[in-house]
């Protein structure tokens, strides 16, 4: 997402006139977009200031802008910290990137955050502002920001706000005009892309009574079967606790992210129908949700019907998505999987820890046993299906016992590959306040060693079992190590590495055929078998820049 941004703000500011630079020292724009969703993000934002003082005195008319959630968390304290700082703006207004810039170019320094996202209008998406894409071949696309859910180790809903999702047709639309400017892969974006859409279709049911039944297939507000999710069971309302626990004004949040009870329609927040927009801009249901949906109005993902539909857009040969929240993972949206070529066989699904107990301690909302259930269900239906996860060692409270029940969830899971994380406490979340449970560092060290082992062993078994095969791969271009060789990806998400043609390696987003000789835990070896003609690229998605604006060099960095 943190990425995403940066290409958002990069092409708001060359739609304002402005150009890439080649060299730092060199932008009259230089800004830093952070993400405190990273370990030290506090360190590396304030030493890469230090560096940035340097560049400022040497060019005082240079600007320094500092974006993302670290900004929306430190606020004013950014310039505090770093007087030479000219802009601070928050996630919830990339969209004035250009604005604030030339703003502070003419009065001054400024520092706006948005507490929350409340236009009506599309331009608070990241997605809907134009982009300055890195590869011309993919991009992402958000279709939600925000999150309902509650994690206690994570700082997202408090930096990005309640989870709003953009409409559907607007969705659409949008692959449609990538797909026609040369995109051929597009990565749907969302902080629990699982449950796009709920708020849409409680919306446009009015009070989104009457449509649901327990038992029926159809979801309630968090997600679940109606009747399936029990109190006490290690599930989660949509507030984060577990059902039927919850009470109004007991400080948790409800899925309309205000306290139970303190909500009101038109306040800003996310309404009592969850649209996050108080009033409805116009547009007919098949707009807001989508035809499939409109044609029995029952209460499911709308992301199933979002995979169909973006699935069946010309030109667009392979869909991804991240990230899915385990909780939310639905039979539709695994049917979509199984049964839309273009969506490819990757699961993206998070363990975070293989223990009840810490799982309850982190909110998760399902037990161990349920994510293998929804993961088995995914391997039976999706062939050939490669599955990645995140997993946090040592939360806080996290014995022996609990890590050898993630030991064991990993290596029944076969993952193909895993993001693993030694906890570090997120200020601000109510993980951090769990000092007295916190994991000695090097007991977590000591973990996360065994856990990379057991990972490794999937994934090199999952890579070997490639060998001779032949792979349908997307080049990314030459590798970064050795200019002679080609990198790419399979529709399983693996980098493969092959020799360049005679030519030299093939345009980025060239499909080719790679026949696989050997494999090691992170990658594929092989060699080429033949590609296709490279598509043809079009700057259709460019945003003009704009006339009369001088055209100065801006750089974007996340950090
Ligand atoms: S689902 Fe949990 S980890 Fe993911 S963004 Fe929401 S609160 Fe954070």
């Amino acid at each position: 997402m943190n990425e995403h941004d940066s290409e958002r703000i990069a092409g708001l500011l060359e739609g304002d006139g402005y150009q890439r630079a080649s060299v730092l020292e060199e932008a009259d724009v230089m800004v830093l977009n952070t993400c405190c969703i990273r370990e030290n993000a506090d360190n590396k934002l304030y030493g890469a200031l230090g560096r940035l003082k340097a560049v400022k005195a040497k060019r005082p008319d240079a600007l320094i802008a500092v974006a993302g959630c670290l900004a929306q968390k430190d606020r004013e304290l950014v310039r505090e910290r770093a007087g030479h700082v000219d802009v601070v703006f928050g996630t919830h207004n990339v969209h004035r990137a250009a604005e604030l810039v030339d703003h502070a170019r003419r009065h001054g320094p400024v520092v706006e955050i948005l507490a929350e996202t409340v236009r009506d209008d599309a331009e608070a998406f990241p997605s809907a502002l134009p982009a300055r894409r890195e590869a011309e071949h993919s991009a992402w696309v958000t279709i939600q920001i925000g999150c309902d859910n509650n994690c206690t180790f994570c700082i997202v809903p408090a930096v990005r706000g309640p989870e709003i999702s953009r409409p559907f047709g607007e969705l659409v639309d949008e692959v449609r005009a990538l797909a026609a400017g040369g995109v051929n892969e597009v990565t749907l974006l969302g902080q629990n892309v699982n449950s796009y859409g709920r708020d849409l279709a409680l919306s446009r049911r009015g009070s989104g009574s009457g449509a649901s039944a327990a038992g029926d297939g159809c979801v309630s507000t968090n997600g679940n079967d109606l009747g399936v999710s029990a109190a006490g069971d290690g599930c989660v309302s949509a507030n984060g606790n577990d059902l039927g626990a919850s009470a109004a004004g007991d400080g948790c949040v409800s899925a309309n992210g205000n306290d139970l009870g303190a909500s009101a329609d038109g306040d800003g927040c996310v309404n009592v129908t969850g649209n996050g927009r108080g009033q409805d801009p116009p547009g007919d249901d098949a707009w807001w949700c989508g035809s499939r949906w409109t044609s029995d109005r029952r209460a499911r993902p709308l992301f199933a019907d979002l995979l169909r539909e973006v699935g069946e857009i010309d030109g667009i040969r392979r869909v991804r998505f991240t990230s899915p929240h385990p909780k939310d993972l639905r039979p539709e949206t695994i049917a979509a999987m199984a049964e839309v070529p273009a969506v490819c066989e990757h699961l993206h699904l998070p363990l975070q820890s293989g223990s009840d107990a810490v799982l309850r301690a982190m909110r998760r909302g399902y037990t161990a046993e349920r994510y293998l259930e929804r993961l088995r269900a995914a391997r039976a239906a999706v062939e050939d299906l490669a599955v990645s996860t995140d997993i946090i060692v040592g939360f806080p409270g996290e014995t022996e016992q609990d890590f050898v029940q993630t030991l064991e969830v990993a290596a029944e899971a076969r993952y193909d590959s895993a993001f693993t994380f030694i906890f570090s406490p997120r200020p601000g979340t109510a993980a951090a306040e769990m000092g007295d449970r916190f994991v000695p560092h090097d007991v977590s060290v000591e973990r996360y060693e065994r856990l990379r082992r057991v990972i490794e062993r999937s994934s090199r078994l999952a890579n070997e079992a490639r060998i001779g095969r032949v792979e349908e791969v997307v080049v990314e271009g030459p590798s970064k190590k050795d200019s002679s060789v080609t990198t790419g990806r399979t529709r399983r998400n693996t980098l493969v590495h092959f020799p360049s043609p005679s030519g030299g390696a093939p345009r980025p987003g060239t499909y080719a055929r790679v026949e696989v000789a050997s494999a090691a835990a992170n990658f594929l070896q092989g060699s080429l078998v033949d590609i296709e003609t490279p598509p043809d690229v079009t700057a259709a998605t460019a945003v003009p820049a704009s006339a009369g604006r001088r055209l100065i060099p801006v750089a974007v960095a996340a950090t």
